[in-house]
């Protein structure tokens, strides 16, 4: 048994304690208690209240001491949908962007999703492992403590299970965990767009033989489809979940992003893990989410990045009872960014969400969405200590500075594995 750790003097503490997921008024209660504590023992949360009451428990007198004076303590953020395996960045095409070339007219010639998959299939395991690594100390770096990766970058089998090894690889030899999806129906390959029928054949690959293979290896938890226009249609959609569901992978879908496919309805229909993106849905769309278990995950990060004036409808989600949850979508096409911070940042000025809404996205709704809120998303007694610790004396400071970095600690199963201070002193 490790030496339990006590963590006190904390402004504030947000505890988003009680049930998940949140639903429209309930998404602003983020259980904060002043003058209080944490206990951490074994990996676990062993104790979290009044400071008078955790250090009235047993194991408190001999826990080792993490002084939190005048910052706050939040559950470490649950990153729900990044594309964290690719081979390099495409700046490149971000200056096409600025000037005047729309994302989808860079994907007609080459550019975007196929270039990241000609990068990734020249690129060796160890390179991409490399720099997933790097981004994965970044991730804890900003706080965040378990992170959704999906494959999609490879459209082969060779390269899929490149991807999906990795992340299993990547779980074990470092300490944030990663929950695996396999995306295969990111966009159809080069190789397939010039055959005859090739929509169909590559349809056909990956519900015959990637998805039987992936689900026999135990690489992925859930299947996603990027839904949309220039990608998969939503019969296509449907066939690719429907399979995936059959080999027991949980469907995810990226719908309604710059344009309206009905994915969100089909993903609502499916009974998904996740409807992500949602920038272009309607009233209906709304409704059907609301009354659904699927969570509506947005990310504003990419609308951001690639300077897009209309961002998902966040409030009136919220106000309809949708469970929303936000993500960065780490990805080098549209979203390049592994800071959940400024990701807030962005839902409070953009998606005029209150700092204590998004805080819950991020935090237990993005924990449902991964079908893990028993284990993490809130400091309460027996969940994984995944523990975040901001230099900040007031939770709203956490959005409200952008682009700079007030993650001061980051605790992972118990065990600090980033911390400024540590940082400026070796
Ligand atoms: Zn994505």
């Amino acid at each position: 048994m490790s030496i339990p750790t006590l963590i006190s003097g904390a402004s504030q503490i947000l505890t988003l304690r009680g049930r998940g997921p949140r639903r429209g008024a309930a998404l602003a209660n983020i259980g904060i208690i002043k003058n209080a504590a944490v206990l951490i023992a074994d990996g676990l949360i062993a104790a979290v209240g009044s400071r008078a009451q955790v250090e009235a428990h047993p194991m408190a007198s001999g826990a080792q001491q993490l002084n939190a004076t005048g910052r706050v303590v939040l559950p470490g953020f649950v990153d729900s949908h990044t594309h964290l395996i690719h081979a390099a960045s495409r700046a490149n095409e971000y200056e096409l962007r600025i000037t005047g070339a729309s994302y989808e007219e860079i994907a007609k010639h080459g550019g975007g999703i196929l270039n990241s998959v000609s990068k990734l299939r020249a690129a060796t395991s160890d390179t991409l492992k490399q720099r997933a690594h790097l981004a994965l100390k970044q991730f804890a770096a900003y706080g965040t403590t378990t992170v959704e990766a999906k494959s999609g970058y490879g459209l082969d089998l060779v390269s899929e299970l490149k991807i999906l090894k990795l992340h299993k690889e990547l779980c074990t030899e470092q300490p944030l965990d990663i929950v695996s999806t396999f995306l295969g129906a990111h966009v159809i390959p080069a190789e397939f767009r010039t055959q005859k029928s090739g929509v169909k054949k590559y349809v056909s690959l990956l519900i015959n033989k990637l998805i039987p293979e992936i689900a026999s290896q135990k690489l992925a938890e859930f299947c996603d489809v990027f839904c949309e226009r220039g990608a998969f249609n939503l019969a296509q959609s449907k066939q690719i979940l429907e399979a995936g569901k059959r080999f027991g992978l949980r469907p995810r879908i990226h719908a309604e992003q710059l344009s309206r496919t009905g994915g969100a309805q089909l993903a609502v229909k499916l009974g998904a893990a996740s409807c992500d993106h949602l920038e272009k849905i309607n009233r209906v769309d709304i409704r059907a989410l609301a009354k659904s278990k699927t969570t509506a995950t947005l990310l504003p990060g990419c609308d951001f990045h690639l300077g897009l004036k209309q961002y998902a409808p966040a409030r009136e989600l919220i106000d309809a009872g949708a469970i929303v949850a936000l993500a960065t979508d780490y990805n080098p096409g549209t979203s390049p960014t592994v800071s959940m911070p400024m990701i807030l940042s962005l839902a409070c000025t953009q998606l005029r969400m209150t700092p204590a809404e998004a805080i819950t996205a991020a935090t237990i709704n993005s924990a449902y969405s991964l079908g893990r809120d028993k284990q993490i998303g809130s400091l309460e007694l027996g969940k994984l200590a995944d523990i975040s610790i901001f230099d900040v004396d007031d939770y709203r400071d956490i959005p409200y500075y952008f682009g700079m970095n007030t993650c001061h600690t980051t605790i992972k199963r118990g065990q600090i594995i980033y911390s400024k201070s540590q940082r400026s002193t070796t």
